[in-house]
């Protein structure tokens, strides 16, 4: 791929290295550029690095009224020889044009994705953040541009890719566990939808249920299957329980659940950890029965954000609440997000094609 560098002058970006003194938020800094390119006339062209900035589109630009966009979500590394690596980017890549399948969008050839993706943090690389658990997250996007409201598949889209400096998701590390609302209330994804897509209304059709947990103290809702049976997922993560015998469950990937880099990893992991991993369909009343007699030990959400947020207590509408492993953080918890962080930071042998470093190009 041929890509134009629009850079800024040197004397506008960072030209040092990116010490912070205190613990960066999770996705709010931006580097100094953006990947752009577009699809017209039935292909994706005019790949380009330019400076991070706003973009123009059509007031009647499809994404703004039906909501054609996909993202996905990533991180990368830097490790102790100094070199940047990207954590499993081609999972990331198959699963944007998964996510173009489902809402229509014209795919992207996973290895110019990928160049893509390391051809922007190459030019940015002095924004990595020097500070322990710091990652630099990936945010890939594809929107709708087509100047039409009629409703139907967008003629011109537009890729870009953003860069986020972050810090550790738990900076003080895992101090709390997190709560979450079980309810029948509201539904993630229906069968036959959206649901196993990175789409962004999925998001937008999520906030609401979001607002609602907040009233009782939770983070998220615990999304269950439109018929309230079985566990799907908690919106931004998939959902995992360990069992006294200590296996991890991962509810079974269906199309209303996305399919999480993060719990395939942790299966991919699992003779390495030495743990058993399972996927099978969750029954809610077998889940809260086994949390109440102790046959459930821990729980939790995986997610690339960060990684594995353990769940230490489940609340209902009624009031009630249902309290796994004495709202701690559990030790299977713990041993996959030391082995797992140990992995893409470079400190645990990665497995062949995990890690992909990042190039000096320019
Ligand atoms: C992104 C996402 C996850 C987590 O997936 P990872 O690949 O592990 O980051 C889980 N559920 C939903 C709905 C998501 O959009």
């Amino acid at each position: 791929m041929e890509i134009d560098y629009q850079l800024k002058p040197k004397s506008q970006r960072r030209t040092e290295e990116f010490v912070p003194d205190k613990p960066l938020p999770f996705g709010v800094l931006r580097t100094d550029h953006m990947f752009i390119m577009d699809y017209k006339d039935g292909e994706w062209k005019n790949p380009r690095i330019v400076p991070y900035s706003s973009v123009e589109v059509a007031p009647g630009a499809i994404v703004l009224h039906y909501g054609q966009a996909i993202f996905e979500g990533a991180k990368a590394f830097q490790h102790e020889d100094g070199e940047i690596y990207t954590f499993r980017i081609d999972k990331n890549a198959k699963r944007m044009n998964r996510s173009a399948e489902i809402l229509c969008i014209p795919k992207i050839d996973e290895e110019v994705q990928i160049e893509a993706v390391h051809a922007l943090i190459d030019v940015d690389r002095l924004w990595f953040p020097k500070q322990e658990g710091a990652s630099l997250y990936i945010r890939p996007f594809i929107f709708a541009t087509q100047d039409s409201l009629g409703v139907h598949p967008s003629a011109t889209y537009r890729f870009m890719i953003i860069l986020s400096p972050s810090g550790p998701y738990y900076p003080q590390g895992f101090t709390k566990p997190i709560k979450l609302l079980i309810t029948k209330r509201f539904h993630r994804a229906a069968p036959g939808g959206t649901g196993s897509a990175k789409a962004a209304g999925n998001y937008a059709a999520s906030l609401r249920a979001g607002e609602f947990a907040k009233k009782f103290g939770a983070s998220q809702v615990l999304y269950l299957d439109v018929n309230n049976q079985y566990i799907e997922e908690a919106g931004a993560m998939n959902h995992f329980h360990v069992t006294s015998d200590g296996t991890v469950v991962i509810p079974e990937f269906t199309d209303t659940i996305l399919r999480s880099i993060t719990s395939e990893s942790v299966m991919d992991l699992s003779g390495r950890i030495g743990i058993n991993v399972k996927q099978e369909r969750v029954r809610i009343d077998e889940f809260v029965e086994g949390v109440k007699n102790g046959n459930i030990i821990e729980a939790g959400g995986f997610g690339t954000a960060a990684v594995i947020s353990p769940v230490g207590e489940y609340v209902f509408e009624d009031g009630s609440s249902l309290v796994v492993g004495n709202n701690e953080v559990g030790e299977y918890t713990k041993r996959i997000y030391e082995y797992y962080t140990g992995i893409q930071t470079g400190k645990v042998e990665a497995p062949q094609g995990w890690l992909k470093k990042v190039e000096k190009r320019v």
